[in-house]
């Protein structure tokens, strides 16, 4: 990682969702809440892909929800080349939604049906002003379309009449209509098969060569996060647990949750034997957290200190954080003694 300041800094973000809505639990004042996210710390430098990986409901989606601000978080800052995203007005805001956009998981519901293409990225490119003269419009909208792989003479049609892949193409050329600096995909490949999982993930690398692009890329599958970052995080119940450059991360990871995810990628060579680490247990709901290390449960390294200090996300080579108390031993805070035990 350069000495570069980053581009985007999540600082202590939390996001906590009342457990229970309504009238009864508000006149009964229930304060239950499911923490999302609970104090992630993440950076993400200029040009770079940072990976975000984890299991189902580790927080993925609400960190990159919390980033574009669809969700106001609870607590914690968001600063984007160094200016808190959210103390941001509406007109900030504006400049910083063009500049940050996000590609969903599902293509399908992510295109307006009844709007043919051409009429939504005119719209997109009316709203930010950025074409001024109609024949530019048009030059903008077909560049944008060769730039994704599609034809420009698909213009006009509708998004049902392409392919589960093409639309999810359509979606990319939307956000780069606005000529953004920074694009958080939220499993946009999760939702496509696998041949057309490899065209998108090498049509993000393209771009992002070619226009410089800085991208957050959500998934729960190791091999495509492996694939196309240079740094990854690892989340686990609403926490970074280890960031690293990706091909360290792959070979030798700290976190024994890490080790547990990456020992369970398949192997696509039969004759090559794994050592899976099987993991105990179920993730534990966010509205009931582990006290201590919150993997604590599940872990086969668990020792007694864990279930009682939260470990901290620390460096333990350059460039190479980790949150556990194997790597960064602590001692365990004294028992309290019970009066009659006190002579
Ligand atoms: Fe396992 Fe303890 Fe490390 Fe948590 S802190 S990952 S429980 S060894």
């Amino acid at each position: 990682m350069s000495n570069e300041a980053p581009i985007l800094e999540v600082r202590n973000l939390q996001m906590y969702f009342p457990l229970e809505t309504g009238l009864w639990s508000r006149i009964a004042g229930s304060k239950r809440v499911v923490k999302a996210l609970d104090g992630v710390n993440l950076s993400v430098m200029e040009g770079e892909t940072l990976g975000v990986v984890g299991e189902s409901g580790c927080g993925k989606s609400t960190l990159a929800r919390c980033i574009v601000r669809m969700y106001e978080p609870t607590g914690g800052e968001v600063l984007y080349r160094g200016k808190n995203v959210l103390k941001f007005g509406p007109k900030e805001m504006k400049e910083y939604r063009r500049k940050v956009q996000m590609i969903f998981q599902d293509p399908y519901s992510s295109l307006d049906p009844r709007t043919t293409i051409r009429n939504m990225l005119s719209e997109v490119l009316h709203l930010h002003r950025i074409t001024s003269s109609k024949q530019q419009l048009e030059e903008k909208m077909e560049g944008l379309m060769i730039s994704v792989g599609l034809d420009p003479a698909q213009l006009g049609r509708f998004p049902h009449e392409f392919s589960g892949g093409q639309r999810q193409r359509l979606c990319v050329a939307r956000a780069l209509a606005v000529e953004p600096e920074l694009i958080i995909a939220d499993e946009s490949v999760s939702a496509l098969d696998v041949s057309i999982q490899a065209q998108t993930l090498n049509l993000f690398e393209e771009l992002q060569k070619k226009l410089g692009l800085t991208m957050v890329f959500i998934s729960h599958d190791l091999s495509v996060v492996e694939h196309i970052s240079t740094r990854v995080a690892v989340m686990y119940l609403g926490k970074a647990v280890e960031v690293s450059e990706s091909t360290e991360l792959f070979e030798d990871p700290e976190h024994p949750y890490t080790q547990a995810l990456i020992s369970a990628v398949p192997v696509p060579d039969p004759d090559v034997k794994t050592n899976e680490i099987i993991l105990k247990g179920d993730v534990p709901t966010a509205a009931n957290i582990p006290p201590g290390c919150r993997f604590h449960p599940r872990c086969q390294s668990a020792m007694p200190v864990c279930s009682e200090v939260e470990p901290v996300l620390l460096e333990s080579r350059k460039d190479h954080l980790v949150a556990c108390h194997l790597i960064h031993p602590v001692e365990a805070p004294p028992k309290p003694v019970a009066p009659q035990q006190v002579k």
